[in-house]
């Protein structure tokens, strides 16, 4: 079966000398991490931890969280990682909603479970990982130091035996747990490290945190090719520059947002940076522009992935293919923005509502589904949303995207944000994108409000500018110079901040509950 301890079971044995983990403030060679693992994993047993029971971590990416994965799984549990960036209210209901057993808790993140701690009954061990304060429960270094170091008898398993419950964003509702097994986390391993070129030259720098799915899987396939791993405890521009300078290295994956964090700091600072990296951006499709800027500005190789919680998460890649590397730089960087075209794995297909696949012309619109080896097992404690979601083996992404003749992907937007105005689709996003070129919109978002003849027309909420004045009627003008339109706002509200998920996503279900009672 393909179990995921494999992967610590291959670098151990073929790179055993070779520096694994660069943590804050110590490193370990593989062997070592093969050591601490099976410490961790003796502790686990040691408080009945068993097959399916469920680990939480809530942490920064430390090497105590990488050594974690291993550690779970010998035991037989199931990771069950926490956005670092929640509410109290958020843990309470994901501590409950998942049955976790045991919560590794970095001591910085703390005081964000406190409160919440005494009401999850099924929780039976708090242990503090990093540097401590009174009163704050046990200490992992001193909890761990008590088991021996000595080779650990797995339990048995099965590859589609689960290895990960993980929470989605919470973009349109609540967060779901879903249960990927270790047969999908490691296929998709196999296949992502292949279309990053992983090998045991890499140094990685974790940029993406390994609490969400982004940067849950590349411990996975850097560890099974013995590449070093540099531990990043906060997004912070001279950390990040600092490091890559160091450590040499050669490849990072990040949010654009965190890219453009390092853009403007390297303009400010006028910074020389060394070209040995490639970069995966996961997230949000950037413009062209930005992966020009990033190229040309940054020296570093730009790969545009797309996924989701549900599917490991990533089923396209947007690098060039060889047959278009002659086309004009500009026409690469258009096509490196967009979302990109199947990875080994996984078939996509964009689809219109009759099932039949979309026409390649860039511009018809339809949902993006998918049958990939990275696909979960399910919802957890949801088997409606799960077969919702999964339909004749068929993963529905709720992603609406164009395909373009060369074959790669775009996203236009998510099916609950299209809006639909007198049999028209409209893609929220690009509403959007022209409003933001207006002087005084700092932040907006285009919702569908219910319309008597139209059915849907769009609505704009915006965030003004600080010292900028705006009126309604004006930036529906502006709108209406740039859109057909059918696609420009009909109304605009003004407000002081948009609703956002944790990870920064703006959540539309909020803002949409104003003005429907149950359309979501
Ligand atoms: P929830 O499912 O709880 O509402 P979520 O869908 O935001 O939250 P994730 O699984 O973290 O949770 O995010 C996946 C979504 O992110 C995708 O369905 C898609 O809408 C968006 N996304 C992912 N990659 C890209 C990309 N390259 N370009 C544009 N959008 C992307
Ligand atoms: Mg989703």
């Amino acid at each position: 079966p393909l179990i995921l301890t494999d992967f610590l079971d291959r670098a151990v044995e073929l790179y055993g000398n070779k520096l694994a983990i660069i943590g804050d403030d110590r490193s370990y060679t593989y062997a070592e991490l093969g050591e601490r693992v099976n410490r961790l994993s003796h502790g686990l047993k040691a408080l009945n931890i068993e097959k399916g029971d469920k680990v939480a971590y809530l942490s920064p990416n430390t090497m105590e969280m990488l050594e974690g994965f291993y550690g779970v799984f010998q035991v037989g549990g199931i990771m069950t990682p926490l956005n670092t960036r929640l509410k109290p209210e958020d843990y309470l209901y994901i501590l409950e909603h998942s049955e976790c057993k045991v919560l590794f808790v970095d001591s910085e993140l703390y005081p964000l479970v406190e409160p919440i701690l005494p009401n999850v009954p099924n929780l039976k061990k708090v242990i503090v990982q990093g540097t401590q304060r009174q009163g704050e429960g046990e200490n992992y270094d001193q909890w761990l130091s008590q088991y021996s170091f000595a080779s650990f008898d797995r339990v048995l398993l099965e590859e589609i035996d689960v290895a990960s419950l993980l929470y989605t964003s919470g973009t349109t509702g609540k967060p779901k747990g879903v249960m990927l097994t270790h047969r999908s986390n490691y296929l998709h391993a196999l296949s992502t490290q292949h279309h990053l070129r992983v090998s045991d030259q890499d140094t990685l720098l974790h940029v993406l945190p390994m609490f969400h799915v982004n940067g849950w899987g590349s411990p996975f396939y850097y560890t099974a090719n013995g590449a070093t791993q540099v531990m990043l405890r906060k997004v912070d521009p001279e950390a990040i520059f600092k490091k890559i300078d160091a450590y040499g290295v050669t490849v990072a994956h990040m949010a654009p947002t965190v890219l453009n964090m390092l853009l403007e700091y390297q303009k400010q600072k006028h910074l020389h940076v060394a070209n040995q990296l490639r970069i995966i951006i996961a997230g949000s499709a950037p413009p062209p522009a930005f992966v020009a800027a990033v190229e040309e500005g940054l020296g570093w190789e730009f790969i545009q992935v797309y996924g989701m919680t549900e599917i490991s998460p990533l089923i396209t890649i947007s690098e060039i293919r060889s047959q278009y590397v002659d086309l004009q730089p500009s026409e690469q960087s258009k096509l490196k923005a967009k979302t990109g075209y199947a990875m080994i794995g996984s078939k996509v297909k964009v689809i219109d509502e009759h099932g039949e696949t979309v026409p390649s012309d860039g511009k018809t619109i339809g949902e993006i589904v998918a049958r990939t080896n990275g696909v979960m097992e399910g919802y957890w404690k949801n088997p409606q949303a799960t077969a919702e979601t999964i339909r004749d083996g068929w993963l529905y992404t709720g992603d609406m995207a164009t395909v373009n003749e060369l074959g790669y992907i775009e996203i236009v937007d998510r099916k609950k944000d299209v809006i639909i105005s007198g049999g028209e689709n409209i893609s929220s996003i690009e509403v959007e994108g022209v409003l933001y070129h207006h002087p005084a919109v700092l932040e907006a978002a285009v919702v569908a409000i219910p319309h008597e003849k139209w059915g849907e027309v769009p609505h704009a909420v915006v965030v003004i500018r600080e010292g900028y004045e705006l009126l309604e009627e004006e930036l529906i003008q502006f709108a209406r110079q740039k859109l057909a339109h059918f696609k420009a706002p009909k109304s605009v509200s003004f407000i002081n901040a948009l609703p956002k998920t944790a990870s920064g996503k703006i959540q539309k279900v909020q803002i949409r509950k104003e003005f429907w009672g149950n359309r979501d």
